[in-house]
């Protein structure tokens, strides 16, 4: 008799703890990944999943093993399942997602009325959110105390064997053709040339990773640098252990790893305030901002979401996403902050759109940088520490090559001017073929008068 083994956001063979656990049992092991109807993440991300599985499937192979493919409700499916192959146990490992996890109760409970058990494993967190406690017993609210008594007392589990093998079934469930799962939209032509799905693309970016650690403090700003470690996609599938990423890191860079890991430390951190405040992604934290006077969303939603606000930072980093999936992220705070405070556009309008665009895409941390942003979260940046596009750019992008190569219309712009072309000389912008309004636009909005407007919106809810 074998055992399921239902995979979700943790697609990779290595480090995997209900991979492990399920090869420990001796039995056959069936490997399941199942779609819900409708679907529950956006286009980038189903771009990802549907390469990340060509992975899987290949790493699978090579065990001896497969992976079975379905559509439909999960805990159906897998009733279902054990009821057509006689499975005795599932495996799989926590999502720490709310509507998952109301999924997972349910199967915990409802398998051994099937003659089978269910067991679940830790997500892929360095911390499980009901284990890391405050002073008084509490969740914590805010990232520093937080992520010091982390740091005090993790300390990386022993790496879980990769099988060699597993055992196969007599008999393989049917399976959805894996072509079915593949996108191939027009917006997604240029990812391939960016991403490399699965487990091999994210051991390549660890060890990138490894080689510039030790400036990370300093490159991680840079937009026009490769200065970060562009794990976010892998480690929203699930393609890499967050605990392998600290063990090798630490015996690589030991205490200079630290602002790096600290990152890693965000992430945790947003999975559990998504965990202790299920409606993260649909209201603000802070009860205060509730009712927050954002205005109705006109042009200028459609202006942000295509990179034609005038603003050329923001403008970059909104083509960056529709052209990779990606944005660095001191470019998605900028723009972020451009959309609720500059245009006082409700952040759960540039929730949905990253949720839609992103290839990392994932519950709690676009929700919980969302609401840093606005204001509104957790231990969330000052409402009135309003971003300057401007300022930031120059700070950031100094050369402008991150502009340069994302807006190319204002390529030939000198640096001086390249960071807000409506100050630059008629005669500057005439040398580099711009003509605004024409092949570049006016900017939507002035910024200091839209900071006054979002400090005022603000002084009514204070
Ligand atoms: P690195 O700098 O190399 O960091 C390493 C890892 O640490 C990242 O892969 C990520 O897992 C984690 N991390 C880094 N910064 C943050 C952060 N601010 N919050 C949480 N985790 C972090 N990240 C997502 O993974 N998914 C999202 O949906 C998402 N939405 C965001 C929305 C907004 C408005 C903002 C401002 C940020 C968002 N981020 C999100 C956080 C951050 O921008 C990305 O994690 C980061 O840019 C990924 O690139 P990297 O892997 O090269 O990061």
């Amino acid at each position: 008799e074998p055992v399921l083994l239902w995979l979700r956001r943790d697609l990779r063979v290595g480090d995997n703890p209900a991979l492990a656990a399920a090869a420990k049992t001796g039995r056959p092991v069936i490997p399941v990944v199942i779609r819900p109807a409708p679907d529950d993440i956006g286009g980038a991300s189903a771009w990802w999943r549907g390469r990340s599985l060509r992975a899987l499937r290949t790493s699978l192979r090579k065990l001896g093993s497969d992976v079975v493919l379905r559509t439909g409700e999960p805990l159906s499916i897998l009733t279902g399942l054990a009821a057509e192959t006689s499975a005795v146990e599932v495996h799989f490992n926590r999502t720490l997602e709310p509507e998952a996890t109301k999924t997972d109760i349910a199967l915990l409970s409802s398998m051994p009325k099937h003659g089978a058990i269910a067991v679940d494993h830790p997500a892929n967190r360095l911390h499980e959110p009901w284990r890391l406690k405050t002073g008084t017993g509490g969740s914590f609210k805010v990232f520093t105390p937080f992520w010091r008594r982390l740091a005090e007392s993790y300390r990386p589990p022993a790496a879980l064997p990769t099988p060699r093998k597993l055992r196969a079934p007599d008999a393989w469930p049917e399976s959805e053709a894996i072509e079915k799962w593949q996108v191939t939209a027009s917006w997604s032509t240029g990812f391939a040339a960016e991403w490399k799905p699965g487990e091999a693309g994210a051991a390549a970016r660890l060890t990138h990773l490894l080689d510039i650690v030790p400036q990370y403090s300093e490159t991680r700003d840079r937009p026009d640098w490769e200065g970060t470690s562009r794990l976010s996609p892998h480690l929203a599938w699930g393609e890499i252990s967050v605990h392998d990423i600290w063990r090798r890191l630490g015996e690589r860079h030991g205490e200079a790893a630290l602002p790096f890991l600290r990152q890693l430390g965000w992430r945790d951190f947003n999975s559990h305030l998504l965990y202790h405040f299920p409606k993260l992604p649909k209201e603000a934290w802070a009860a205060k901002f509730r009712g927050f006077p954002f205005l109705p969303h006109g042009k200028g939603l459609q202006a942000w979401q295509r990179g034609l606000t005038g603003y050329p930072i923001v403008d970059a980093g909104m083509r960056q996403l529709w052209a990779t999936g990606w944005m660095h992220n001191r470019v998605r705070m900028i723009a972020a902050s451009f959309l609720v405070k500059d245009q006082l556009i409700d952040w759960r309008r540039g929730e949905a759109w990253f949720w839609d665009t992103l290839v990392d895409a994932d519950r709690a941390q676009n929700a919980g940088n969302w609401q840093w942003v606005a204001g509104s979260g957790a231990d969330a940046a000052p409402y009135f520490r309003i971003f300057n596009p401007v300022t930031q750019s120059r700070k950031f992008d100094p050369e402008g090559a991150y502009i340069r190569r994302w807006v190319p219309e204002l390529a030939m712009l000198d640096t001086k001017a390249i960071h807000a072309p409506w100050e630059a000389a008629p005669l500057d912008l005439d040398a580099a073929g711009i003509v605004l309004g024409k092949n570049y636009p006016q900017p939507i909005l002035a910024h200091d008068e839209a900071r006054q407007r979002a400090l005022a919106a603000y002084e009514k809810i204070r």
